[in-house]
């Protein structure tokens, strides 16, 4: 990650702030690093910074903890629903979009170019992971409504250029390629972005479903 940042021209001792859209180890396992080398500030969600200040530790699964995973990140500012994270002329707007995590949140902003303006979604999409249960998951007593508000939420959202967390979701390595010229438009796709809501939408239908099905 350090070595592609800087290839694109940007030095890792300048990130001033660092946030993530979830508390997943694949989401957050370098970032006491780039706090480290930058003196950057850590802005997260008030629901996901305590596993990430336990290292991994907490998790709402593993009610006997599951040991630490990735060095503690110090966290600087806890945010909620609506808070914003600036830097110069650059706004934040925090989504509480829980479920995929307890605390995980998608972030919302205004930007443009020469031609026009933006607004620009970066979602956490919901998905379930393998193994994670909707009705019996006692250390997240409130997930399938979480999921429910998330979802709802998400398929009103109309964002100009959108990105979400994996690149999969986005469709990145089918819409861009290194060295493609110029051109947002490529992150804009609205009927991509309703079509990955709602595919996550029927999933969760799906696994409510069937969940309710098997206590009966
Ligand atoms: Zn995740």
């Amino acid at each position: 990650m350090k070595a592609s940042i800087e290839s694109l021209g940007f030095d890792v001792s300048d990130i001033g702030i660092i946030t993530t859209t979830q508390g997943h180890w694949d989401h957050v396992g370098d970032l006491a690093e780039f706090k480290r080398v930058s003196g950057a500030s850590v802005h997260v969600s008030e629901r996901d910074a305590p596993v990430l200040e336990s290292g991994g530790h907490l998790d709402y699964r593993l009610p006997e903890g599951r040991g630490i995973i990735y060095d503690p990140i110090e966290v600087d500012r806890t945010i909620a629903d609506g808070d914003t994270i600036r830097l110069g002329d650059t706004v934040l707007t925090a989504h509480a979009h829980y479920g995929h995590t307890p605390g995980s949140m998608s972030f919302s902003f205004s930007t443009r170019d020469d031609a026009r303006a933006y607004n620009v979604l970066v979602a956490n999409m919901n998905s379930i992971n393998a193994g994670v249960k909707l009705l019996d998951s006692p250390g997240y007593p409130t997930i399938a409504e979480d999921f429910a508000t998330t979802l709802a939420a998400q398929a009103t959202m109309t964002p100009d250029i959108w990105v979400s967390s994996h690149a999969g979701q986005f469709n990145l390595h089918e819409i861009y390629e290194a060295g493609d010229p110029y051109d947002p438009t490529r992150f804009g796709d609205l009927a991509a972005y309703r079509a990955k809501v709602a595919e996550y939408q029927n999933a969760y239908d799906e696994q409510l479903a069937e969940e309710r099905r098997a206590v009966r």
